[in-house]
């Protein structure tokens, strides 16, 4: 059996409850994934 690598491609963006960013991600082979921003209220720079 080959070791088959995972192509993750974004399937889209959600915004949870606490208000953090949840980027979803997949494989044509199924598996999925998701991946949680947290987003700050103002600028990132100050
Ligand atoms: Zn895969």
């Amino acid at each position: 059996m080959s070791v088959h690598v995972h192509v993750r491609v974004t399937a889209g963006f959600a915004v949870s409850e606490d208000g953090e960013l949840v980027e979803t991600t997949r494989c044509q082979c199924g598996a999925t994934w998701t991946k949680t921003y947290r987003v700050e209220d103002g600028e990132p720079e100050r």
